[in-house]
């Protein structure tokens, strides 16, 4: 395949493709559990022209090609199952434009959350979107392409729902508008045009490759804190986050339950964000939130805890850096988490379910929650860390991913950017005409099946 080398050197330059061994070693693995695959290139793009002239080349010789953002997602999607190309989509990294009176952003695909969080923070200080708690270097695009979920994820949903519009490389070639942005030169909203862009959100970078993106900015008030509410009783949960959330004032809702350090082992903590534009407001809001959980404080069931200033800081760090701390609890940089999407009434289910299966493992359990909506759901997280190094720690937590993917279907929920193994029970619990659907969308627009082929194969 000399040639598609030669050709890919000529669409982008010779310094931004490789086929070396040094390059193809980091491409075809992420920090989680998944056994690497290797690429035949790995090319990094500057334009979208240069992603368009890409997927022709992939079209004619009929090979594979695999988008990567940050390669965060643990899940092993950006791992080339069938060779081929992988994109970095890293160097399309440019703030293209923000409007300040409409409260949106156009970034190009490749732009990372660290970088456009300072930019905002230099200029727009007054404008803030909703941001993972994943390391600064993942990407806006493949953070919302997964539905991921983040620091305002209470307030405004999943993170595909600050999505106004996409600039798309179909994988027959054509770039394609999504949004209001197909018709105007404003990226203001989905609505109210026929919304496409669920051919692509989702879909893992099965369906095409997101060149850019406009999304919504939201106001960002002046003053922020949190509170951290302890409980030791599971099954008061799903009540308590009920409560809170029926008060329409948090912007963050998290639950943390971890065997470690051993004091923390058999409590609740609920980590509640707050914003307001004066002390006022949110002294109010304070008082609020603790009238909503006082019959848990009178019957002595829980209680708010004093957060002294320094640790209060680390609390409203985004991202938060202690959980990157806990990714590499074992060293050795091996981190896989279970993201149940499910309903809020299974807390206790899921929470228990944890407990065992970290036993069962013999690793100690590591559970967190993030509120998605107004109570609309959970992300329900059972994490695992592991030692790279040591293979017999990474397929042990392998296995105890897959027996938590099973437990999470049999609850009721589904397994959130499902590893491979885990979209084949997905697909199983699916409702073969959903089945039969996604595979219409596929074929049709993808004939070649040249889009991340291996990944939520549906034929
Ligand atoms: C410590 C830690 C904490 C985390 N916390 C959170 C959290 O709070 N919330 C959360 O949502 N996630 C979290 N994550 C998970 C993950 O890191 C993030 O979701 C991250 O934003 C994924 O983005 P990425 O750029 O790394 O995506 P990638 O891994 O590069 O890609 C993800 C998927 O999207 C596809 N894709 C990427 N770019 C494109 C494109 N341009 N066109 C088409 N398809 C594309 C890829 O093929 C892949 O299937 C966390 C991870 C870690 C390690």
């Amino acid at each position: 395949m000399a040639n598609v080398y030669e050709a890919l050197a000529e669409i982008v330059g010779k310094e931004y493709v490789s086929d070396q061994p040094e390059e193809l070693f980091f491409y075809s693995r992420d920090p989680g559990t998944m056994d690497p695959k290797k690429p035949d290139y790995v090319v990094v793009p500057q334009s979208t022209e240069e992603v368009q002239a890409i997927v022709h080349l992939a079209n004619r010789e009929k090979i594979p090609v695999v988008p990567l953002g940050g390669g965060l997602v643990l899940s092993g999607l950006s791992r080339p199952l069938k060779g081929g190309i992988v994109l970095d989509m890293k160097r399309m990294n440019k703030i293209i434009e923000v409007n300040e009176t409409s409260r949106y952003a156009v970034i190009e695909a490749g732009c990372a959350h660290g970088v456009f969080q300072a930019y905002l923070k230099q200029h727009y200080p007054n404008l803030k979107y909703s941001s993972p708690d994943a390391p600064p270097s993942a990407t806006i695009a493949g953070n919302i392409l997964i539905h991921g979920s983040g620091h305002m994820s209470q307030a405004t949903g999943f993170h595909s729902e600050m999505l106004n519009g996409l600039e798309v490389v179909l994988p027959t070639g054509e770039v394609c508008k999504i949004g209001s942005c197909s018709t105007t030169p404003y990226w203001f909203s989905r609505a109210p045009l026929p919304d496409l862009a669920g051919l692509f959100v989702g879909w893992f970078g099965t369906t095409g490759v997101i060149t850019k993106l406009g999304i919504k900015l939201y106001p960002n008030p002046a003053k922020k804190d949190m509170m951290i509410f302890l409980n030791d009783n599971p099954d008061h949960m799903t009540d308590i986050l009920y409560k809170l959330t029926g008060t329409e004032m948090l912007e963050d809702l998290n639950v943390s339950c971890s065997a470690l350090p051993a004091h923390m082992e058999g409590l609740q903590l609920l980590l509640i964000y707050i914003t307001a534009n004066s002390d006022e407001e949110l002294e109010l809001k304070r008082k609020f939130i603790r009238a909503t959980l006082r019959s848990y404080v009178d019957s002595k069931d829980g209680g708010f805890m004093f957060i002294p200033g320094f640790a209060k800081g680390r609390f409203l760090e985004v991202p938060l850096r202690e959980m990157t701390k806990y990714a590499d609890t074992k060293k050795g940089g091996g981190f896989e988490y279970v993201g149940a999407i499910m309903p809020l009434e299974l807390f206790s289910r899921a929470y228990r379910a944890g407990i065992e299966i970290a036993a069962k493992y013999n690793t100690p359990y590591s559970l967190a929650v993030r509120v998605i909506g107004r109570g609309h759901c959970m992300m329900f997280a059972y994490a695992y860390a592991f030692n790279r190094a040591d293979d017999t720690d990474r397929l042990n937590a392998q296995r105890a991913l897959h027996e938590t993917n099973r437990r999470v279907l049999e609850m009721g929920g589904i397994p959130w950017k499902a590893e491979e193994p885990a979209q084949k029970l997905i697909l199983e619990h699916m409702d073969p005409h959903t089945v039969q659907l996604m595979n219409k969308v596929r074929s049709a627009l993808d004939p070649n099946g040249i889009m991340n082929p291996g990944n939520w194969e549906v034929k």
